[in-house]
């Protein structure tokens, strides 16, 4: 049994409503040990009373029939109010047919006249005062106020106390979000912000009354479900949708479930909530579909993530990082001319074979990993940068990759300018490539990083150009010294008119911003004959060469000046 908090040293305040003089005085002098009491002679007076203290009352004793407002209509009055109703309330009668009503208004309880057992009195009076005081903290700890869902302990005691009751029935997890959320609000306001909350809490528990499970909100906008097993669980997010619908509000409010279904039962419930989470959490940036499902692949994915992560150090301590070139042609005169190249980074990893950076990248941004890596490339860039100088007596610019994760690094600029003090080389040997995505995602920060780096003399690259969603108005604004084509573009160019056009568009973008064009990913002659045509001014992809090591790419070098010397151009004026 649950203990009750009822604490026996507070002096609470109890109200005697009762028009008969010698009833108020036999209670009052019963009660009177106790509690401090206040009288009332009618629910006028009571009402009064009551509002001016509201919950600081522990309790009324209420007498149903009294001249003015009798017991009923008061107790109508307080049902209605919020705060008022939760004082409990315990009817004086001498009728057996009065507790029925009184029951139904929210009455709790019954104490009837004559007044003769003054120990079975002040027990029900205490009974009742604690009752109420128990729920009240249980539904201010329990229960989330915006959505009157659990909060999140008491959901996962709950949903345990579900599993110990009844092992044997298999239940889902499921972890639902609601899209942009943050956005509702900074752009309809909190209280709308609230009610969208509570449409879906509603429709959540509506669901659970068929379905069968408990429901809470841990926290902003994620609403945790631990319902009957389903093969599917689609009907909630559809009961979600409409009550978003019947909102009547212009805002396109979406919601994504994750589910991680009762088979995984042996692991425990925490986890079985965060592997539901991160199904969720897959769905990020999918706007086609809305539920997701956490699969032994999904879980094979993770152990693959969390190898890497534990092999970082290896990897860089034993040179299974390295460091490749990719070169970038100047294509507008007569010959095409290296000019500079781009360092990718490529993982030879000894068990798990050849690694893209498009698999690890993304996982070391999300956990900030990538700014080991990044300072690792940048300082193998500015030592193969040395090196072409002292070897081959050519300064190739390579530019480099700095993920949006950098641009939140404090030391940023110190890093960068230290790595090219210790190399003796300039702003001008080191470009840096920064995705379009991260202007957008959150300006404010990176424009005051690329501002920094460009006043160090650093020339700032926009990376896959084309595929965030930069507003015209801050390209106008925005520093950068070139912009490189987002890939997919140019891979349609040869049969879309489409993507040909926006090509156009882009080079007046380009224009408009004064600053040239980089395109990559150009694997054919077409292409590039297109994009030279269409005024891009470099050129890097496999048309010229893949990304290669560093051996690979001094021969290319030593080549370039083999022809330089046999009367091409100058690759690097
Ligand atoms: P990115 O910076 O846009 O790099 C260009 C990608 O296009 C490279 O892929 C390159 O190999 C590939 N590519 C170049 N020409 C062609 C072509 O003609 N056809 C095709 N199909 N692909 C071509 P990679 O090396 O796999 O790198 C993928 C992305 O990973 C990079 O995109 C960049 O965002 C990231 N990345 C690579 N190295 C680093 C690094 O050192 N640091 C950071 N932060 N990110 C890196
Ligand atoms: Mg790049
Ligand atoms: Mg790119």
């Amino acid at each position: 049994m649950r203990q009750s908090a009822y604490n026996n040293n507070i002096r609470r305040t109890i109200l005697i409503v009762e028009d008969e003089y010698i009833n108020q005085q036999i209670l009052g002098n019963i009660a009177g040990e106790q509690y401090d009491v206040l009288y009332a002679n009618n629910g006028l007076e009571a009402l009064e009373i009551i509002r001016s203290l509201k919950t600081r009352l522990s309790l009324i004793l209420l007498d149903l029939i009294m001249p003015g407002m009798n017991g009923y209509e008061l107790l109508e009055i307080l049902g209605k109010s919020d705060t008022l109703s939760r004082i409990p309330v315990i009817v004086l009668t001498g009728e057996k047919s009065a507790e029925l009503k009184s029951f139904q208004l929210g009455a709790v309880d019954f104490i009837t006249k004559p007044f003769d057992m003054p120990d079975i009195i002040m027990a029900r009076i205490r009974r009742s005062i604690a009752l109420s005081e128990d729920t009240y903290i249980i539904q201010t700890t329990q229960l989330d106020e915006v959505t009157q869902l659990y909060t999140r302990e008491y959901f996962f005691t709950y949903a345990r106390q579900q599993t110990d009751l009844d092992p044997d029935r298999v239940r889902d997890a499921l972890v639902l979000n609601i899209s942009h959320f943050h956005l509702v609000n900074e752009m309809y306001g909190r209280d709308f912000g609230d009610t969208v909350l509570r449409a879906a809490a509603g429709a959540i528990s509506e669901y659970l009354r068929q379905a069968g499970g408990i429901a809470g909100r841990p926290e902003g906008d994620t609403f945790y479900v631990f319902a009957d097993h389903r093969d599917s669980h689609a009907p909630l997010l559809e009961a979600i949708e409409s009550a978003f619908s019947g909102l009547g509000s212009g805002a396109r409010l979406r919601i994504r479930m994750g589910v991680c279904p009762g088979d995984g039962a042996a692991v425990e419930l925490e986890h079985r909530f965060d592997r539901a989470a991160r199904a969720c959490h897959s769905l990020r940036n999918n706007y086609l579909e809305n539920v997701a499902f956490f699969s032994n692949e999904m879980h094979e994915r993770e152990l693959y993530s969390e190898r890497l992560i534990a092999d970082v150090d290896d990897a860089i301590g034993q040179r299974h990082l390295q460091v490749w070139y990719q070169p970038k042609y100047a294509v507008q005169g007569s010959e095409p001319v290296l000019g500079s190249a781009e360092a990718l980074i490529r993982w030879e990893h000894p068990q798990l074979g050849t690694i893209r950076p498009g698999t690890f990248i993304p996982l070391f941004e999300a956990n900030g990993l990538v700014r080991r890596l990044d300072r690792y490339v940048w300082t193998m860039a500015a030592e193969q940068i040395r090196s072409w100088k002292d070897t081959l007596g050519v300064s190739v610019p390579v530019s480099v990759n700095v993920s949006r994760v950098d641009l939140f690094d404090p030391l940023l600029e110190e890093t960068l300018l230290g790595i090219l003090g210790e190399y003796g080389l300039t702003p001008e040997d080191l470009l840096l490539e920064i995705t379009e995505s991260a202007y957008t995602d959150n300006s404010g920060q990176v424009l005051r990083a690329v501002e920094m780096l460009r006043r160090d003399g650093f020339k700032i690259e926009m990376d896959d150009f084309g595929s965030g969603y930069s507003s015209l108005n801050m390209l106008r604004s925005i520093p950068v010294d070139a912009i490189k084509l987002d890939m997919k573009f140019i891979c349609n160019i040869t049969t879309s008119g489409v993507d040909r056009q926006l090509v156009h568009l882009i080079m007046e973008i380009a224009k408009f911003m004064g600053v040239p064009v980089v395109a990559e990913g150009v694997e054919n002659r077409e292409q590039m004959e297109f994009l030279k045509d269409a005024g891009v001014d470099i050129i890097q992809g496999y048309y010229f060469s893949k990304p290669v090591t560093p051996q690979r790419f001094s021969e290319i070098i030593k080549e370039a000046q083999a022809a330089l010397r046999n009367g091409g151009q100058n690759a690097y004026d």
